[in-house]
């Protein structure tokens, strides 16, 4: 028997309503999407590790029996009669489309792949991580909501919960996303949405999933994390207590640097009957060749991200041992504020460190003589990046609020690759030694 193509119930549902789905011999079409495999039991499919959910969860097989994820190209779909077009925009069914902005086999087999990865009910895929960060907060606030957040964010996120947000009337407080007297202060009886990086870019400060939703709970506010440095390999973000946990696929689901992506996960009932609406009306969803990309570098995601986080690791033990520079900052070095909850949190420290050189022009000449590491801002990918954050990705923010965030003029932010890591060392090594 094939492998299923639906873990969420509602395909199961459906399959109950349309005895069609049960004859697995022939392959029947139903309702314009050929359904070729059999249904093996969600339950059995809720007990495989994440590494086999990785390649196989959410695959939808056509006709042709196809082993590779088939791309399915096209903005619509075709109704067999007016009636059924009708129907259609009156209630469509599981693994019926309408429109490619509402949603796409391709994409729908993405999104259920990241779900199950995840450990959520479902998910919503979006053109990009800031589409998926956006999506989250806006589908679900209005004017009069408050809204608590971690001030170390990603540039793109601050700007939407400091500059947007409050334009259309939410008031939004910020705290010291690792200080939870500070979040317990912040959080009041009318609070809506907590949100925060679990591991902030680009100073890698970590937040207590667990105790920070703990108190949003208190006051049935919804947690929302941004968990890109995470990644889905290491996060448990939603068994901890999140509530909705949002990602760039930008970064390490593709991998490769090849596409900008992003997904919203969530209940099944928070992801239809809210995020699914807005994102279907405001246009921000994922394109189906996107989402084909996005399968493929979920097949390889375990592999990637522990390799990476294995060498961040050495990269982060053998630069701090050498004693050159002025910081290395690593979640799981013993020396990071945070390690004890790293370990316990994701029991690993993720794929990106950061370094110290003490000053811009120290960090400028460090970031010209390396050979192998590439300047440029995205992470997560195959290849090594070193960006400085405090002239690129956070250019914007000011003098002071780069000094409260700890984004100091000598930062750098190195996002490990799949390179050798004794020549990622050696290089850095060098280039430190040119100073
Ligand atoms: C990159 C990033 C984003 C934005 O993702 P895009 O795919 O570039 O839109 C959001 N949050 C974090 C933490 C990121 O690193």
């Amino acid at each position: 028997m094939a492998i299923c193509y639906r873990i969420a119930g509602h395909v199961k549902h459906a399959a109950k309503e349309d005895s069609r789905l049960f004859n697995l011999d022939a392959p029947y079409p139903v309702s314009g999407f050929f359904i070729a495999c059999g249904m093996r039991e969600e339950e059995k499919m809720d007990t495989w590790k994440k590494r086999t959910k990785a390649v196989h969860s959410g695959i939808r097989r056509s006709q042709y029996n196809e082993v590779s994820e088939a791309i399915y190209l096209t903005q619509g779909f075709v109704y067999d009669t007016a009636e059924d077009a009708e129907a259609r925009f009156i209630k469509a069914g599981a693994d019926e489309f309408i429109y490619a902005r509402y949603g796409n086999p391709t994409v729908a087999m993405f999104e259920d792949r990241i779900a199950a990865l995840e450990g959520a009910e479902d998910g919503f895929a979006t053109a990009s991580g800031m589409a998926a960060v956006n999506g989250a907060l806006t589908s679900m606030l209005k004017a009069g909501d408050h809204v608590v957040s971690a001030r170390a964010l990603f540039g793109s996120c601050l700007y939407i919960l400091e500059e947007i947000l409050p334009r259309y009337g939410v008031e939004v407080t910020f705290v010291d996303g690792t200080d939870l007297a500070a979040w317990e202060a912040a959080i009041r009886p009318d609070t809506k949405v907590v949100f925060f990086e679990s591991i902030s870019n680009p100073t890698l400060e970590v937040t207590d999933i667990a105790a920070v939703s703990k108190l949003a709970h208190a006051v049935d506010a919804t947690v929302i994390v941004d968990n890109v440095f995470a990644t889905p390999v290491f996060s448990n973000a939603l068994e901890q207590g999140a509530d909705v946990v949002v990602y760039s696929a930008t970064k390490h689901i593709d991998g490769q640097g090849r596409a900008l992506g992003g997904v919203i996960l969530g209940t099944r009932e928070f992801i239809r009957g809210t995020v699914e609406p807005y994102m279907k009306h405001t246009g921000g969803s994922m394109s189906p060749f996107t989402a084909w990309m996005m399968l493929k570098g979920l097949e390889t995601i375990d592999l990637r991200v522990r390799a990476q986080a294995a060498t961040a690791l050495y990269l982060a033990e053998q630069l701090e041992a050498d004693g050159k520079l002025a910081n290395v900052i690593y979640p799981s070095l013993a020396s990071h504020a945070q390690f004890a909850l790293t370990m316990a949190q994701m029991q690993a420290g993720g794929t990106v460190l950061a370094i110290d050189a003490g000053s811009q022009k120290a960090a400028f000449a460090l970031l010209n003589a390396l050979e192998i590491w590439t300047i440029s801002n995205n992470l997560g990918d195959a290849k090594s990046i070193a960006t400085h954050p405090a002239t690129t990705t956070h250019q914007r923010l000011t003098p002071e609020t780069k000094a409260i965030l700890g984004i100091t003029p000598g930062l750098i932010r190195m996002s490990v690759g799949l390179e050798d890591p004794d020549d990622l060392l050696a290089d850095l090594r060098a280039a430190i030694a040119s100073l």
